[in-house]
C-alpha cells in the first residue's frame, strides 16, 4: 500500500515554496535590520522544559505534545513552541555575560496534537522573534514595530493589532479569585475541561471554544480593571511608545494567550480574511519564565507568527514561482552533446536552464519548454551547428533570431 504523510504533517511543495521562501527572507532582512541575530535550537527537548516553562495546566501541555521516552528512559518533546527552547539556550551559554540584553529569532516547524484543519496542523511553522533581558516597555512597542513592519514588508494589510495586559505575579492572583467566584455559580453552563480548568487554570476558559463556555465567560470582570498600579503604568507606557510609533491598536480585554507564562503586555495581530483560525502572530511578556526553567530572573517579550496563515495571506497578485530562465532543445545526438556543455557553463554562470535528456521530436520538446513557461528556447540542430549557429526563440512574442556560437554563452546570459 502506498505510503501517505501523517495526517496534519504538511509537504511544501516547489509551486508553493517560494513564498515560503519570501517571508523567511524578508522576516531576516528586517529583524536584523533591528539588530535581531538568528539562533537555531534542537527540535527535541526534555519535556520538563515545556511542562515548567508553558505551564502543567495549559492545553499545550495537558493534551498536544508530542511526547516520548527514548531508548535511554528519558522523556523528551517535540517542541510545541520556540520560547522556552531559546530561553534555555540564552541560560545554558550564559548569553547575558557577553550583553544583558540578547534579541534573537528562530524560523522552523513546531509540533502541537490539535484537530488539524484549515490553517491548524500537527507540524507548523513559526518566525519567533524575542527580547531578553529588557523590563523597559519601550522594547515591548519595539517588538510590535518590528513585527507590524514586516507584515506590511511582506504585502499584507487589512490586520488589526490587538493588546491586553495581563498583569503580573502580584496582581493576578487576585484577578484569578474574582474570576473564580463570578464562574462559580455558572458552572453548569462550562464543558468538562473548563469545570477543571475553573479549579487549576480558570484563565485558560477564556481560550476554550465551546460556545456555552464563552457565553459564561461573556460578561466576567476583565482583568485589565484588576492591574496593580505598576502594571498599569507599564500599559499605559507601551500604548504611548505605540503611539510615538505611529501605529494604532485594539484593546481587547478577553485576549489572554494559551500560555501560562505571559505578564503584563499580549497582543495579537488578527486578520480578518483567515476565518476562524484568525491569529497571524501573537506574542507578549513573560517575565517570570526564566524563573520557571533556570532560576534567574530575566524579563522577555516575542511574539511568533505562523507561517501557513501567513503564506495564506500572501497578496495574490504577486509571483513567486521561480521559473527556468532557458529551455535548449537539442534535435540529434551531436546537438544534444553540445547541448550538455553549454548548460553546464549556464549553470555556472547561475542561469536557470534545462534540456530535454531524451532528444524527443522538437514538438515534444517545445511542448515542454510551453509547459515550463520558460521565456526562451534555444533551438541546436545538427544543421545549425554545423554552419555555426543557434536559433533563439522568444517564447512570448514567437519571434525567432539567429545567434552565432561563439557569441553565444555571452548573447545568452546578456538576454537573460
Ligand atoms: P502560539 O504559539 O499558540 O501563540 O501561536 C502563535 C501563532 O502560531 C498563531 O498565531 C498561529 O498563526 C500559529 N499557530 C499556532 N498553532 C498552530 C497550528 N496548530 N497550526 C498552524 N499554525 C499555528
Amino acid at each position: 500500500m502506498e505510503i501517505k504523510a501523517i495526517r496534519g504533517f504538511n509537504d511544501i511543495l516547489p509551486d508553493e515554496i517560494g513564498k515560503w521562501q519570501f517571508v523567511e527572507k524578508t522576516a531576516r532582512e528586517v529583524f536584523e535590520g533591528f539588530g535581531f541575530s538568528e539562533i537555531r535550537i534542537p527540535i527535541l527537548e526534555k519535556t520538563e522544559l515545556f511542562s515548567r516553562g508553558i505551564g502543567e495546566a495549559t492545553d499545550i501541555v495537558e493534551k498536544e505534545m508530542y511526547t516520548f521516552i527514548d531508548r535511554g528512559g528519558h522523556s523528551l518533546t517535540l517542541r510545541p513552541e520556540a520560547t522556552a527552547s531559546m530561553a534555555r539556550a540564552y541560560l545554558e551559554h550564559q548569553l547575558y555575560t557577553f550583553d544583558p540584553v540578547a534579541k534573537l529569532y528562530c524560523i522552523g516547524p513546531m509540533f502541537r496534537y490539535e484537530r488539524p484543519q484549515k490553517g491548524r496542523y500537527r507540524q507548523f511553522y513559526q518566525i519567533d522573534a524575542e527580547v531578553f533581558g529588557v523590563e523597559n516597555p519601550m522594547v515591548d512597542a519595539e517588538v510590535i514595530v518590528m513585527l507590524i513592519d514586516f507584515l506590511k514588508k511582506v504585502g499584507i494589510e487589512k490586520l488589526e493589532l490587538q493588546i491586553n495586559s495581563l498583569g503580573c505575579r502580584i496582581c493576578r492572583p487576585g484577578y484569578r479569585e474574582e474570576l473564580k467566584k463570578f464562574l462559580s455559580n455558572k458552572s453548569f453552563q462550562l464543558c468538562e475541561d473548563c469545570q477543571r480548568r475553573l479549579q487549576t487554570n480558570p484563565l485558560r476558559i477564556f481560550d476554550c471554544k465551546v460556545e456555552s463556555c464563552q457565553e459564561a465567560i461573556a460578561n466576567s470582570p476583565k482583568v485589565i480593571d484588576f492591574i496593580c498600579s505598576e502594571c498599569q503604568k507599564h500599559f499605559d507606557q507601551v500604548k504611548e511608545y505605540l503611539e510615538a510609533g505611529g501605529l494604532t491598536y485594539l484593546l481587547n480585554p478577553r485576549m489572554v494567550r494559551g500560555l501560562d507564562y505571559y505578564t503584563r503586555t499580549a497582543f495579537e495581530v488578527v486578520s480578518y480574511q483567515l476565518g476562524s483560525q484568525n491569529a497571524v502572530t501573537g506574542g507578549g511578556r513573560y517575565d517570570n519564565l526564566f524563573q520557571e526553567i533556570g532560576g534567574l530572573e530575566i524579563p522577555g517579550i516575542g511574539f511568533a507568527i505562523g507561517m501557513e496563515r501567513l503564506v495564506l495571506l500572501l497578496p495574490k497578485d504577486r509571483e513567486f514561482v521561480q521559473t527556468l530562465h532557458l529551455f535548449i532543445a537539442a534535435l540529434g545526438e551531436g546537438a544534444l552533446k553540445e547541448a550538455y556543455r553549454l548548460l553546464n557553463e549556464l549553470h555556472l554562470r547561475g542561469i536557470r536552464a534545462e534540456i530535454d535528456y531524451e532528444g524527443k521530436s522538437l514538438k515534444s520538446q517545445m511542448r515542454r519548454a510551453d509547459k515550463l513557461k520558460v521565456p526562451y528556447v534555444l533551438i541546436l540542430g545538427e544543421k545549425e551547428i554545423s554552419r555555426g549557429k543557434a536559433v533563439l526563440r522568444n517564447m512570448e512574442t514567437k519571434s525567432q533570431e539567429e545567434i552565432a556560437m561563439g557569441d553565444l554563452l555571452n548573447n545568452l546570459v546578456d538576454k537573460i
